[in-house]
């Protein structure tokens, strides 16, 4: 199964040549999740082939305009490129004020529902379950509210033992139930266990998110052992004075938190084009 990031941008305050703000997309089985959207994230997305129209989920972790200011315009477009599906939009409780209010004055009704889930930047919570994986933000310690969010891939079912159930010839309908751990017995009532013809699923994967936050040592319980960790680093450790005013991190200090939490690097693919 697909599960890989491409990061869009990964700058901070105003954008500079050949560095966009943060936006990054995760495809995890063939569906996309945007988390933030600083502008020029559409622009990005012409450049890396990621289809806006495949994204249903988007994830905005804080109202500072460069890791939001391209939802707007974002939106616009799906719009006016026929979107009906419904968008689920994760974000501060302000963000749906923000959004309703441009698009009142711009007088535009949008072909499509958003379905806007507040996020709470006091208590991690879990934000969506599907049949692909689990999100939970990750409350963090910034000038403003501000959560990360974790996605951990589900646990998939058993892998099938394809040359060996067709030398049986096991009937194709049996498949479901050996994917989920039943033994067979043939027409004979021979019973062949299910380890004989299946082997487990890969370990499920975790990709954690910390956006603008401050060295805080609440937080790395939960994203302890993630496989991939994505930490915004602001300043250098020379700052460190700067970054604890402004509630950032150093790249010293991001490095650490990798450390501490015992961030994995993975065999499987993973990460996309940068
Ligand atoms: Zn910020």
């Amino acid at each position: 199964m697909r599960f890989e990031v491409t990061i869009l941008g990964s700058s901070s305050a105003t954008p500079i040549y050949n560095r966009n703000p943060t936006s990054q997309v995760l495809n995890i089985n063939e569906r996309l999740y945007l988390v933030d959207c600083g502008e020029g994230t559409q622009q990005q997305m012409l450049r890396f082939d990621v289809r806006a129209s495949r994204i249903d989920h988007i994830f905005i972790s804080h109202l500072h305009g460069d890791h939001y200011l391209g939802l707007v315009g974002l939106l616009s477009s799906l719009h006016l490129n026929g979107r009906k599906k419904t968008l689920k939009l994760f974000g501060p409780p302000q963000l749906l004020e923000i959004i309703d209010l441009q698009f009142k004055y711009s007088e535009t009704v949008l072909q499509y529902q958003i379905d806007f889930i507040p996020t709470n930047p006091l208590a991690a919570e879990t934000i969506l379950v599907n049949e692909d994986v689990s999100v939970e933000t990750i409350p963090l310690n910034h000038r403003i509210s501000c959560t990360g969010f974790l996605f951990r891939e589900k646990k998939r079912l058993r892998k099938l033992y394809k040359e060996k159930l067709e030398r049986l010839a096991v009937p194709v309908e049996h498949f479901t139930a050996l994917k989920k751990g039943a033994d067979y017995v043939d027409l004979k009532g021979r019973v062949y266990k299910n380890d004989e013809l299946t082997s487990d699923s890969d370990n499920p994967r975790s990709f954690a998110y910390c956006s603008d936050t401050m060295f805080d040592e609440r937080y790395f319980e939960q994203i302890k052992g993630a496989d991939m960790l994505y930490h915004e680093a602001t300043f250098l450790h020379a700052m460190l004075d700067r970054a604890n005013d402004t509630h950032h991190t150093t790249a010293l200090q991001a490095a650490q938190i990798a450390n501490i939490t015992g961030a994995k690097t993975t065999d499987r693919p993973f990460l996309g084009p940068l």
